[in-house]
């Protein structure tokens, strides 16, 4: 097959185009649905997708969160001129501005702020007592209240998962709403509300096992069966890094101005609070799209204040404890 002979030796790359052939391919699927980000894995999952697709059975599609980089919505048309394919646009339910202003703003992580919003719900003054005292207290709040007492068997899901989080928000309980709902109303439902309104057989997403990450680890493999109607397929899933960089250098893959020219190392909304390197990602913005860089302070300008304030009280308290030890 000319595909696999003008593959580059790399046997990651040339046993999954063999694997995406067969699955594009196979009589089994009719209607096939690719999610593309704009992203760096996004882009060679759409090669991959572009070079398998010999009936046309792929739909591409893009959800806009409504905060994007300029930098991704100038790549998406780059993409469809290159392909010759359509990039469906699906707008958020309800775009993150709004969300953000309606119900509060993303904070740490999504199980974070999911955490401080049923407490904020129910008033909870963030104060450290036992379980059984502030159970009876918030009746109506327990998963929240086990997470703050470190009740959960999951160690990943109680607070002292993130160092000194419990000790901050005692000494300095949020003053502004708190939440997560943005990645419900801009992501999660507006592709449960296109995956049920529509009869795909399969679903193809550019996710990779070493991306790590709740996203990654949520799989075990390339594919699995849905019960619900649709199969899931992930080309990517057992890419490493190195490989996705010589299948760049021998496809020529051109990524995002967001990775050429910003020096993003992943993109995504545009500067959420829930990013490692969302300082930088500001720094960014602001020389090469201003406007967003008014618009992101804006949405999203209480939680980097207090994640700022958290990161110096977590090392104040790093130092402290060092002392302590010496
Ligand atoms: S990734 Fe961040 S900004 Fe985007 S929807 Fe989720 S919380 Fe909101």
């Amino acid at each position: 097959m000319e595909l696999i002979s003008n593959a580059p030796q790399n046997q990651t790359i040339g046993d999954n185009l063999v694997r995406a052939w067969s699955k594009i391919n196979s009589t089994q699927y009719k209607k096939i649905v690719c999610s593309i980000s704009g992203g760096s894995d996004s882009d060679v999952m759409l090669d991959i997708c572009t070079k398998c697709d010999k009936d046309n059975k792929i739909e591409y599609v893009w959800f806009d969160t409504g905060l994007e980089y300029q930098a991704t919505k100038d790549h998406l048309r780059y993409l469809e001129d290159k392909y010759e394919v359509e990039i469906k646009e699906y707008k958020a339910i309800k775009p993150i501005p709004l969300t953000c202003k309606q119900y509060g703003q993303p904070f740490i992580s999504k199980h974070v702020s999911e955490m401080i919003r049923r407490l904020q719900k129910y008033h909870f003054k963030f104060e450290d007592r036992d379980f059984d005292e502030l159970y009876s207290e918030y009746p109506k709040c327990k998963s929240a209240l086990e997470w703050w007492c470190n009740k959960k068997k999951s160690p990943a899901f109680n607070i002292k998962q993130n160092k000194w989080l419990k000790e901050f928000l005692i000494k300095n309980p949020p003053t502004f709403q708190i939440s997560n709902l943005c990645c419900k109303y801009a992501k999660k439902d507006v592709a449960h509300k296109l995956l049920s309104e529509n009869d795909y057989d399969l679903q193809i997403v550019g996710v990779r096992k070493a991306e790590g990450g709740v996203r990654s680890t949520a799989y075990k493999s390339c594919f699995d069966k849905n019960g619900s109607g649709y199969d899931n397929y992930r080309p990517l899933f057992w890419y490493k890094d190195i490989d996705k960089i010589e299948y760049d250098e021998h496809y020529n893959i051109i990524h995002s101005k967001c990775y050429s020219e910003y020096g993003f190392k992943r993109t995504g909304c545009a500067c959420c609070p829930f990013g490692r390197d969302f300082e930088e990602e500001l720094i960014a913005v602001e020389k090469y799209e201003p406007k967003l860089f008014v618009a992101v302070n804006n949405i999203f300008g209480d939680s980097y204040e207090y994640t700022r304030k958290y990161k110096e009280f977590y090392k104040g308290m790093d130092k402290k404890k060092k002392e302590i030890n010496k």
